[in-house]
């Protein structure tokens, strides 16, 4: 795989990082990421992966666009309101980058179709608000042996990890927590679903690149009222319902 006059120059600043380069940019554009969410998150993450030269996108959003999402949803203008987000994505991400292939599909990712749409892909970036969806796609992704890259936003908290196997998402999330919130009913921050978005796009780089030390098996916790991160190591569940001893043992 060569690159083009203009791709080079397009890539220019990160052929000449030491940890991209080339090759880094050549496993760029092999590669083929799943965004889960075409929402506060996986809008800034989209955009950046799409900048980056990622080879395929493939966008999962059942949703069109409200005026409530352009507040942090930094992938739509006021003109989309009412279009089909993954259409109104792809035409933007084109835009951006004619290099990447977007492959939109406007539909709920569920437990039945989660195997489906993770098969075939390098990565896997989830940034949808509801357990549901969360469990459906790191089942799949444990099951397809493909790393996820997640993250989630609320009020002025946010988090990011990287799960590769073991630790599982649902080691760290059991069950779906009695006090679950959605940004809907709590609010959050448009900005730090820009911080947190990107920091997704940013851990996907370095997976794909092999740069530095990706979050695998860590979750980064970025309090903004506060301006503090802290990283904390996540355990393995022997009883996962996910990735567990039982669960393997019965394939
Ligand atoms: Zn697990």
């Amino acid at each position: 795989m060569s690159f083009s006059d203009a791709e080079v120059e397009r890539y220019a600043r990160h052929l000449v990082l030491r940890e991209v380069g080339g090759p880094g940019q050549q496993r760029l554009k092999a590669a083929r990421v799943l965004i889960v969410g075409a929402g506060g998150l996986g809008a800034p993450a989209a955009l950046y992966l799409a900048a980056a030269g990622v080879g395929q996108i493939t966008l999962v959003d059942p949703d069109t666009v409200a005026l409530s999402n352009l507040q942090r949803q930094v992938l739509y203008d006021t003109a989309d309101e009412g279009r089909v987000k993954v259409e109104a994505a792809a035409a933007r991400l084109t835009a951006l980058n004619p290099n990447t292939r977007i492959a939109p599909a406007a539909t709920l990712l569920t437990e039945a179709n989660a195997r489906a749409l993770v098969a075939g892909h390098d990565l896997v970036l989830d940034g949808t608000d509801d357990f549901a969806t969360r469990f459906a796609v790191n089942a799949a992704c444990v099951a397809e042996g493909v790393t996820l890259v997640s993250g989630a936003i609320g009020r002025w908290t946010g988090q990011v990890g990287v799960f590769a196997g073991r630790p599982c998402y649902r080691c760290l999330v059991p069950e779906i927590p009695p006090d679950a919130e959605t940004c809907a009913v709590v609010g959050v921050v448009g900005a730090l679903a820009g911080v947190i978005g990107s920091m997704m796009a940013l851990e996907a780089i370095k997976l794909i690149t092999n740069a530095g030390d990706p979050l695998t098996g860590r979750l980064l916790i970025y309090d903004a009222l506060a301006a503090e991160v802290r990283t904390v190591r996540i355990g393995a569940d022997p009883g996962c319902p996910a990735c567990g001893a039982a669960t393997a043992s019965t394939g």
